[in-house]
């Protein structure tokens, strides 16, 4: 059985999810909008039917549908799971933690890890100025979702202890060493 993010996006059409968001001119192909990721006057916003994602050539912003709400509703990756799961008529029943399916586990841990240390670093004056003397920009920094681990270390490991993950998938998804 595929996991139930597969699951959505075999039943939900990207054409429609970000169309419901914002208006989608046919180009080509594909699809193309004004970026709602930044201002701009002539769309440089692609939306591909076939593949499933978007990129927007203004930007760097790119992803699938999942990104998109995310992004466009700014909240968590379960956040966007639940409003497409229900756009899909998919029943998740509190899905994020009691899904058995390990690797599927791992996948949502890993997640919810990459967001808790995105919003870290957002704010963050001393990495964030260390990234920018390495010549990264703000839109790379946000395309490959860098993050910052503060001194207390552990607060991570609790975070997602408190988020109903075990020690030991926190060790197995490489979070943590014993
Ligand atoms: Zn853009």
């Amino acid at each position: 059985m595929s996991s139930s993010v597969e699951e959505i996006k075999e039943r939900l059409n990207i054409e429609d999810v970000i169309g419901s968001y914002i208006k989608l001119e046919r180009a080509g192909s594909s699809l193309k909008a004004r970026c709602p990721f930044h201002n701009e006057k002539t769309p440089s916003f692609f939306v591909s039917k076939d593949r499933g994602s978007y990129y927007c050539f203004g930007c760097g912003a790119k992803g699938d549908i999942f990104t998109f709400v995310e992004n466009f509703e700014s909240i968590d990756f379960l956040g966007a799971l639940k409003i497409l799961a229900d756009r899909a008529g998919i029943v998740l029943e509190r899905f994020e933690f009691k899904t058995t399916d390990k690797k599927e586990r791992l996948y949502i841990l890993l997640e919810a890890a990459t967001i808790f240390l995105q919003n870290n670093l957002s704010g963050e004056e001393i990495p964030l100025c260390y990234l920018k003397k390495r010549g990264l920009t703000d839109t790379t920094i946000k395309e490959w979702r860098i993050g910052y681990v503060r001194e207390e270390w552990r607060s991570i490991s609790d975070y997602l202890k408190k988020k109903g993950f075990t020690e030991n998938e926190i060790e197995r998804a490489g979070i943590t060493k014993l």
